[in-house]
């Protein structure tokens, strides 16, 4: 049997866990700040900690729960993405982007997705699994570790990789809590963002936690036939759903909203539905994120032009509806959003 990762643990859990083996809770301490201050992820590498520790430690867990197995660059070399092997033989893919002060990781939950919206990759690859939380927080600690060989650090995550987030939500909450501790890894809740495709009952558990961690919403057509059609979850919870949960959002929170809208040329990026967004969102505290579509093998639609993405934009603000056109990123190596799937899962599972 694989043994657990460690990552999976609490360190109350790993104290308890050296009390019964007789060892001083100060070691669980130790072994903590091994972990998420140093980035070390093989017992080895834990020379603060006697090697008797190190060899039980090393029958008991799991270090290495992914394994680095393609890591491609775009041409910039401002994105790279790194698809991982884990234990079971799945797959997963992770992306860094580097621009300006920002070193962001964007991380996945889930093999696959059960939400199975048409446009996005890993929707197109059906659900595999949920990654557990150690699964998650690992993806973190790679690139930490990578950009801590330059003392770089990073400097914001986002949960918008492969998978629903809030279809797995105990284990990405409890990783972000996780990476927040003070005595490990200390980035605050600030620094992290949720994207969901909008489940509204986990929205508004969500709500009443009055996190400080980011929301986004996909939210991608402005009226239930269009969205729908895009995105099949809408079925269970259409749009003025999501939109009373956002409201909701907002006033127990008093924290923005952002609403994600990639632009499908002539298909949500019309003025019909930019007006019917901007009449739907007045007032409320948010903003609008859109990115033109980002290609993908299963979907034919097509990325919306600079010239209708800013009339877009304009008519949106003239509500007062603040909005970004995005602009996308590592689309060569196929790291854009939407686009992770870990194409070449069925070549990893044969390796
Ligand atoms: N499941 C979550 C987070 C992962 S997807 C969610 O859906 O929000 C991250 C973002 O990429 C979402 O806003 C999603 O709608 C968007 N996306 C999916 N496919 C895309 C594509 N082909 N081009 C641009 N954005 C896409
Ligand atoms: Fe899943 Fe998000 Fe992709 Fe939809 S867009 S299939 S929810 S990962």
């Amino acid at each position: 049997m694989v043994p657990p990762l460690i990552y999976d643990y609490q360190l109350s859990e790993l104290t308890s866990l050296f009390e019964s083996w007789g060892d001083p809770p100060y070691r669980a301490v130790q072994l903590w700040q091994g972990l998420y201050k140093h980035f070390w992820n093989s017992p080895e590498q834990f020379t603060t900690l006697p090697y008797n520790i190190r060899t039980k430690l090393s029958d008991h867990f799991l270090f290495d729960g992914l394994i680095p197995l393609i890591t491609l660059a775009s041409s910039d070399k401002n994105t790279i993405k790194t698809l991982f092997k884990l234990h079971d033989g799945l797959a997963i893919e992770a992306v860094l982007m580097l621009y300006e002060k920002r070193r962001t990781t964007c991380i996945s939950t889930q093999i696959g997705c059960a939400m199975g919206c048409v446009f996005c990759a890993t929707g197109q690859m059906g659900f595999k699994r949920h990654l557990t939380k150690g699964e998650i927080i690992a993806q973190v600690l790679f690139f930490a570790r990578k950009l801590n060989i330059t003392g770089d650090v990073i400097t914001n995550v986002v949960i918008m990789g492969m998978g629903e987030p809030f279809h797995n939500y105990a284990n990405t909450l409890n990783a972000i809590k996780q990476l927040n501790d003070p005595e490990g890894y200390n980035l605050g809740s600030r620094r992290f963002t949720i994207s969901t495709v909008g489940l509204v009952p986990a929205i508004r558990k969500f709500s009443m936690e009055k996190s400080q961690v980011n929301l986004a919403i996909s939210l991608h057509a402005a009226n239930d036939s269009l969205r729908s059609s895009l995105l099949p979850i809408n079925k269970t919870y259409p749009i003025d759903e999501i939109l009373d949960a956002s409201r909701e959002y907002v006033s127990l929170t008093k924290r923005r909203i952002t609403f994600e809208w990639a632009l499908v040329n002539d298909v949500n990026d019309t003025a019909e539905q930019a007006h019917l967004l901007g009449s739907k969102l007045k007032g409320l505290l948010c903003h609008v994120n859109a990115i033109p579509l980002n290609p993908t093998k299963n979907y034919e639609g097509k990325a919306t032009t600079r010239q209708r993405a800013l009339q877009f934009k304009s008519i949106l603000n003239n509500y007062g509806v603040p909005c970004t056109i995005r602009l996308r990123r590592g689309v060569e190596i196929n790291a854009g959003c939407g686009q992770l799937a870990s194409i070449d899962q069925n070549n990893i599972l044969t390796a």
